[in-house]
């Protein structure tokens, strides 16, 4: 089933489907974890519309490629145009508010980076990046003050607050918006806290949001449930 974006009831969403731009090492501690230094501008790369899943059905991992890890990301889904925004027009563009995974083959990845290649084999494949659900802006009491939590089988694995991001929601958007064009319908991962690992066949997945008020969980799979 191609993918759409879709509210919390599971309807879809009048946008078209874009492409993702993600943000590396948005956390102290996984760039650390990573043996990455802290960037001192964001480190912007781009998963293709066609990588994008809808979390909730479950996914599958790629076969014989080694490791693919979770990275658990707040997803934002813009609804507005942005080029050269100003923080107050980039706060208004976000129609959505999500957790989704933007899956890394990661051994892939570092034979990449050791020989100075882009990501795209390691984080660009069809269904590099299964997206949950999108709840409303306006249900947050304060969307720079977000809880996020990765349980696998039960156990947690990642847990980070946007108040530990190196840039924040409103300065990623700024300044990607300053870099391309960011277009109704595209997606912003705003970077992963630490713990990730790999994910296995059969692996039940529980992804949870909170605000000072509310939380919001999502279920997904890996394989056939
Ligand atoms: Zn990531």
């Amino acid at each position: 089933m191609a993918y759409q974006h879709l509210n919390r009831q599971g309807e879809a969403l009048p946008l078209p489907v874009g492409k993702v731009v993600c943000v590396g090492r948005n956390y102290v501690a996984h760039a650390q974890e990573l043996g990455n230094d802290i960037p001192a501008q964001p480190l912007l790369f781009i998963k293709p519309s066609t990588a994008l899943v809808n979390l909730e059905r479950g996914f599958q991992l790629p076969h014989g490629q080694g490791e693919c890890q979770h990275e658990c990301e707040i997803s934002l889904l813009i609804g507005q145009p942005l080029k050269n925004a100003d923080m107050a027009s980039a706060a208004q563009a976000i129609a959505g508010i999500s957790l989704g995974l933007d899956l890394t083959l990661r051994e892939i990845q570092t034979q990449l980076r050791q020989a100075g290649q882009p990501w795209e084999r390691a984080k660009a494949f069809d269904g590099a990046c299964p997206m949950g659900r999108f709840i409303d802006p306006s249900c947050f009491s304060n969307c720079q003050n977000l809880t996020l939590a990765l349980y696998v089988n039960g156990q947690l694995r990642q847990q980070g607050s946007s108040e530990q991001m190196i840039f924040s929601i409103v300065d990623l958007l700024v300044d990607i918006s300053h870099v391309f064009s960011l277009q109704p319908g595209d997606i912003v991962m705003t970077g992963t806290p630490a713990g990730v690992a790999a994910l296995h066949n059969g692996d039940k997945l529980e992804l949870v949001l909170s605000d000072e008020q509310q939380q919001w969980r999502w279920q997904s799979y890996v394989g056939t449930p």
